[in-house]
């Protein structure tokens, strides 16, 4: 397997602005839930909003290459790894407040960027707080879920956030809703911006009926998605007419398998690690089924997961 090309005295030149603690060369597989990826030439896990801004605008101004990870259940990692500093917002950049009322009365809650929202789902069902429901089973924290414009049920992020403060080109910046533009599974953001923390508008609810939403959802992702020892949830958009998952179904991919990467057999849109995958597995079995579905229906899939490291184009199939 190729190593990744080092940045050169990436520890002097990390020392000269980061006082902080470093882990060396960690795989990110450990930081995946596909749970693949070499290592990253370094990585650090910041505490606050000052340690965030101190380390990316270092990282900038010193041209260090650099990334930003929440919790990885969106993510395929090269398996040469990632050179430069692998920035990972966790469960120490989490605290969850809440802000006061907006105009409609609803409670306002703001969340740092790294809280899983397992976590702030658990919070506001304790404080009786309704909005976020469509989100259980979705792994992963709260910046990486704005980013994604995480949704389900018909439920988007974007539908219960109310501002965002995120740091771009050196500056923090905060808007409210209205002044910023989501898609589907994204948010179109300044190419290096790092969400720092977003703020929720959530209704008040009984928490017993706001618990029965939540197993009821809970019950009908346990149904239909495969359990595996990594999945990465739905690995391509749907397309507007299509689910991805039937395209590739009805191209008869289900339980396709390179290496230890398969097409999910209970859920096609599913790219599932068995349990000794490498990226590569994954990358050519994507390959494939975008091959594949284009034969078939004429349709090009367009991946959902993102990338470090990976060049998620390299297959040039339509043909
Ligand atoms: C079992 C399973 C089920 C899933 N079900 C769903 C579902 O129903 N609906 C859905 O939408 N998704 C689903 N997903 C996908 C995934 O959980 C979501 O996309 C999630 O919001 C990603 O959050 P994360 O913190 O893990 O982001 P990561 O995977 O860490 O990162 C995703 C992208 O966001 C960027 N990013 C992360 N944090 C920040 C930040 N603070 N600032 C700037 N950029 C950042 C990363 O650089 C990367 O480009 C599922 C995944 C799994 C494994």
């Amino acid at each position: 397997m190729a190593s990744v090309i080092a940045v050169e005295n990436l520890e002097d030149r990390l020392r000269e602005f980061w006082p902080g603690a470093v882990r060396w060369r960690v795989q990110m597989a450990e930081f995946t839930t596909l749970k693949v990826g070499g290592p990253a030439q370094a990585l650090v896990l910041p505490v606050d909003m000052a340690e965030v801004v101190l380390l990316v605008n270092g990282c900038q101004s010193a041209k260090i290459p650099w990334c930003v990870v929440g919790g990885g259940s969106n993510l395929l990692v090269a398996d040469e790894g990632v050179p430069g500093v692998v920035i990972v917002l966790g469960r120490d950049f989490a605290d969850i407040r809440m802000s006061g009322k907006d105009r409609c009365g609803r409670t306002l809650v703001e969340v740092e960027a790294g809280c899983r929202l397992a976590r702030l789902l658990n919070w506001c069902q304790d404080k009786g707080l309704a909005g976020l429901e469509f989100a259980v089973g979705i792994p992963g924290t709260v910046g990486g879920a704005v980013v994604m414009n995480a949704g389900a049920w018909g439920g988007e992020i974007k539908d219960v956030l109310s501002s965002l403060t995120w740091l771009a080109s050196g500056s923090v910046t905060s808007r409210v809703r209205a002044e910023l533009d989501f898609g589907y599974r994204c948010w179109q953001r300044p190419a290096d911006a790092v969400v720092l923390s977003a703020t929720f508008a959530f209704t008040t609810e009984d928490s017993a009926k706001i618990g029965a939403v939540c197993r009821q959802h809970v019950a009908a992702r346990r149904s239909k998605q495969p359990v595996a020892h990594g999945v990465a949830g739905s690995f391509f958009k749907n397309t507007e007419a299509v689910a991805a998952g039937k395209l590739i179904e009805d191209a008869g991919l289900k339980g396709t398998r390179i290496g230890g990467a398969e097409v999910s057999a209970v859920h096609a849109n599913f790219i599932v690690n068995t349990g000794a995958a490498t990226t590569e597995d994954i990358i050519k079995v994507m390959e494939l089924v975008r091959k594949r579905v284009w034969a078939v229906h004429r349709v090009w899939l367009e991946p959902e997961v993102h990338f470090i490291g990976v060049d998620g184009n390299r297959v040039v199939g339509k043909r």
